[in-house]
């Protein structure tokens, strides 16, 4: 289900769109995914 992709050497790290936003990127927090823009949280 979920993919978990280390490589951010380049800054092009594959991350989860938020589905609130679209267009927002989540910010990883340990064990969940924030949405800086609207504040979703999504629990891993
Ligand atoms: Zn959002």
């Amino acid at each position: 289900m979920t993919r978990y992709e280390i490589y951010d050497d380049d800054g092009t790290t594959d991350r989860e769109q938020c589905p609130r936003c679209g267009d927002a990127f989540l910010a990883s927090h340990g064990d969940r995914l924030h949405c800086g823009r609207c504040d979703y949280t999504e629990w891993n």
